[in-house]
C-alpha cells in the first residue's frame, strides 16, 4: 500500500485505506471492476448509515451469527469479500463450523483462484466452488454465479453470501435456502429477499460476528433457535430504513 501514502491522520483514513486495498486488489486481479463499482455503492449508504453499526444491525447481528451456528452453513465469498476480509472470514467459518465456497459473478479461473489463495494463506483448508468435477447448476440462473458445489452450497441449509446480487438471492430462496446477506443498501433486491439482512458494512460486521460467535458458544440449541425464532427481516429492514431517514432529517435541521 506504500504508493497510495494516505497520511495517518486525514479524517477519512480508514476509507482511503479501504480504498487502497480495493484498488490493489484490482490491479491482482482479486476483484472487478464492476466490484469497485460496487463499493462505491456501498460507501454512499454507509455515510447515510453514519459508518457506525447500529443497534438495530446488533441484533441482525445476533440472529445471524445464532443462524450460522445452528446449521449446516456455507460462507459464500466473492472478490470484494475476500479483499476486505479474507482473514476474518477464515475466522467466523472455523467459529461456526462453515464450509467456504467462492463464487463470482464475472466467473475468472485465475480471479477463483487468487481468491483461493488469499482464503488459504489466511488458514482456509477446504475451499469449494473452484474444482469444476464437483459443480451443478442453480436450477434456472442464467448468470455466471449459477454455478455452485455439490459439496457446499448444494448440500448446506444457510447460505451466508455477503455482498450477493438480487438474482441469485431469488434462486438461492427457489433452492430452499435460508439466505443470510450483508449489504449496506436496504432497498437492494438482496436485502428485501433474504432471511437475514444485515444492514452494515461487511468490514464492522465480520468482527462483531466473530465476538458473537465467541460469546454464544456456550449456549444450547433451544437457546440459538429463541434468537433466530423471534428475528423479523422485515421489521429489522424498516427499522433501518427509519434510522437513515431520521439521520438525513436530523442532519438537515
Ligand atoms: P440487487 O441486490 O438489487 O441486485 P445490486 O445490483 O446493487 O443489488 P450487487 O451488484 O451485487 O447488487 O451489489 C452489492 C451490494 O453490496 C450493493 O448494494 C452495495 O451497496 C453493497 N456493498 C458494497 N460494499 C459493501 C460493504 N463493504 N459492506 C456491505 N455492503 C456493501
Amino acid at each position: 500500500m506504500t504508493r497510495h501514502n494516505i497520511p495517518k491522520d486525514h479524517p477519512r483514513a480508514n476509507s482511503l485505506k479501504i480504498r487502497a486495498n480495493l484498488s490493489d486488489s484490482f490491479d491482482n486481479r482479486i476483484i472487478s471492476q464492476f466490484g469497485l463499482i460496487a463499493h462505491g455503492r456501498g460507501e454512499a449508504f454507509d455515510y447515510i448509515l453514519g459508518e457506525t453499526t447500529t443497534k438495530i444491525s446488533l441484533k441482525t447481528i445476533q440472529a445471524a451469527t445464532a443462524q450460522l451456528l445452528l446449521s449446516n452453513s456455507v460462507i459464500s465469498v466473492n472478490g470484494n469479500s475476500a479483499a476486505l476480509c479474507a482473514k476474518n472470514i477464515v475466522k467466523l467459518a472455523n467459529l461456526t463450523n462453515s464450509k467456504i465456497e467462492i463464487n463470482l459473478f464475472h466467473k475468472s479461473k485465475t480471479r477463483a483462484n487468487k481468491i483461493s489463495q488469499l482464503l488459504k494463506k489466511h488458514g482456509a483448508k477446504d475451499v469449494y466452488g473452484l474444482n469444476t468435477k464437483y459443480l451443478t447448476k442453480i436450477p434456472g440462473l442464467k448468470s455466471n454465479r449459477k454455478f455452485i458445489d455439490k459439496r457446499g452450497i448444494f448440500l448446506s441449509d444457510v447460505i451466508f453470501v455477503p455482498l450477493e446480487d438480487g438474482d441469485r438471492t431469488e434462486f438461492l430462496k427457489k433452492m430452499n435456502k435460508i439466505v443470510i446477506t450483508v449489504d449496506l443498501n436496504p432497498l437492494s433486491r438482496t436485502s428485501v429477499m433474504s432471511d437475514i439482512t444485515i444492514v452494515d458494512n461487511l468490514v464492522r460486521v465480520l468482527p462483531e460476528m466473530i465476538k458473537q460467535s465467541k460469546n454464544m458458544s456456550n449456549l444450547s440449541e433451544s437457546d440459538l433457535q429463541k434468537i433466530t425464532k423471534k428475528f423479523n427481516n422485515k421489521k429489522q429492514l424498516n427499522l433501518i430504513l427509519k434510522y437513515m431517514s431520521k439521520r438525513l432529517i436530523d442532519l438537515s435541521t
